[in-house]
């Protein structure tokens, strides 16, 4: 059985224990700072073992984009979502990726889920905030 040369030096780089569930949250610590709370959990073997990072803001937003162009590079996202227009980003945080901009399922509002905000975007407007029986889409 043989290797092609790439393979193992990939193999290699790539080796140790695969993490295959992770949660991510945005927090404050004793500092005041806001940090990124990512909980990652090893389930392979007899029983789980998670490892907790907690991540500077700005060096989860880095991760983020880093992920983002590894998995664009690699083909590996599953649909990234289009971004809404500008003006219907979150006023907050400026999120513009639809799957991070979900729609309520009984109101008429979404919830920017990078910083929690709640807002209407320009189709909700007059209507924000009502009961709905069914969630709007982008
Ligand atoms: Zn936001």
């Amino acid at each position: 059985m043989t290797h092609e040369p790439q393979t193992n030096a990939d193999a290699r780089r790539f080796a140790g224990a695969v993490y295959d569930d992770a949660n991510a949250e945005i927090g404050t610590n004793a500092a005041g700072e806001r940090v990124v709370r990512i909980d990652l959990t090893y389930g392979r073997g007899t029983g789980a073992v998670e490892y907790t990072l907690i991540v500077a803001l700005d060096a989860a937003i880095a991760l983020r984009n880093h992920l983002d162009a590894a998995f664009a590079a690699a083909g590996v996202d599953d649909e990234p979502g289009a971004d809404v227009d500008p003006e219907d980003a979150c006023p907050n945080c400026g999120e513009r990726r639809q799957d991070l901009l979900v729609w309520f399922e009984n109101a008429d509002q979404v919830q920017c889920e990078s910083c929690g905000h709640v807002y209407a975007p320009r189709r909700a407007a007059k209507t924000a905030g009502e009961p709905r029986s069914e969630p709007r889409s982008w």
